[in-house]
């Protein structure tokens, strides 16, 4: 086994049954993650992104191919793994506080009260929700309860962190900072990150790699390395000539997927 592996997906297949129907949303998948990398997935609405994550998580059975983490096979949700859904709503408690939702997981992990404590305030100053700490996530905005998801998965200090579309119910600036706060997390500990988005230009901001896929059923396209210095800036990185250049080759893969473009040059 290769040590410095976190995450393997090997000829990763998902077709969905039920009804009568059958929706093959992923064919063959192939990739793999190094311990401490922080790799971006992008791909046409409805190429199986969500599908993907799902898998990872131990949340949805595999129709074929293998997902291993750390050389396991994942067979349920993995300890040490934290996800922040698309549909973060449903991933709070209603009927606890900020406060309670975000700490809830330290307490399965068996952090005692200081500590958690500790943990919880600081993810709420990082995602700017001090002021809501005894407020019910109903009673937060859509982009508010997402800042939620977050500060609780930023709290667990995870060691793979996955996430779908996490900022796309945020505004720019929130996004803006949201973006940075993964990045200094992701720098501070050494975790894994594997970050879905449909945002061409997040995806080449934040990832070291970006995997785009085809349009369903879905492939990996092309695995792009994003050459730019760790050390990155909202402003100066997305100014800078090879920024442009490596988001404009993701750009024109996306746009070939999504007419159906397939590797090796067999159009679809
Ligand atoms: P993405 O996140 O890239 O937009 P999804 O993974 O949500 O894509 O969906 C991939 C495909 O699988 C879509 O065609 C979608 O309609 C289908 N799909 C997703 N979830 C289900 C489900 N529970 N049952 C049947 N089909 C599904
Ligand atoms: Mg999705």
């Amino acid at each position: 086994m290769d040590n410095s592996v976190a995450l393997d997906v090997d000829g990763l297949a998902k077709t969905y049954t039920g009804h009568g129907r059958s929706v093959e949303a992923v064919r063959e998948l192939t990739f793999s993650i190094g311990r401490g990398e922080f790799v971006c997935i992008v791909g046409p609405s409805g190429a199986g992104k969500t599908t993907l994550l799902r898998c990872i998580a131990g949340l949805l059975d595999v129709s074929g191919g293998r997902i291993a983490l750390d050389g396991a096979p994942v067979t349920g949700p993995p300890a040490g793994m934290a996800v922040v859904f698309q549909e973060y709503g449903r991933s709070l408690f209603p009927w606890l506080t900020v406060r309670r939702n975000i700490e809830l997981p330290l307490k399965e992990k068996g952090l005692n009260k200081a500590d958690r404590a500790a943990r919880v305030a600081a993810a709420l100053d990082a995602v700017g929700l001090t002021e809501s700490a005894e407020a019910h996530p109903w009673q937060l905005s859509g982009g508010m309860q997402q800042r939620v998801a977050i500060a609780r998965a930023v709290a667990y200090e995870p060691s793979v962190l996955l996430m779908d579309e996490p900022f796309a119910a945020v505004d720019a600036q929130t996004r803006a900072d949201l973006e940075d706060l993964v990045r200094t997390l992701w720098r501070r500990l050494g975790i894994t990150v594997l970050f879905v988005t449909h945002d061409i230009d997040e995806s080449v901001y934040l990832g070291q790699r970006v995997l785009v896929l085809s349009n369903r059923p879905t492939v990996v396209l092309e695995d792009v390395r994003v050459d730019l210095p760790d050390e990155r800036d909202q402003l100066q990185t997305r100014s800078s000539p090879r920024f442009a250049e490596i988001r404009t080759h993701v750009y024109e893969l996306v746009q070939a997927a999504k007419k159906g473009h397939r590797p090796g040059g067999g159009d679809a």
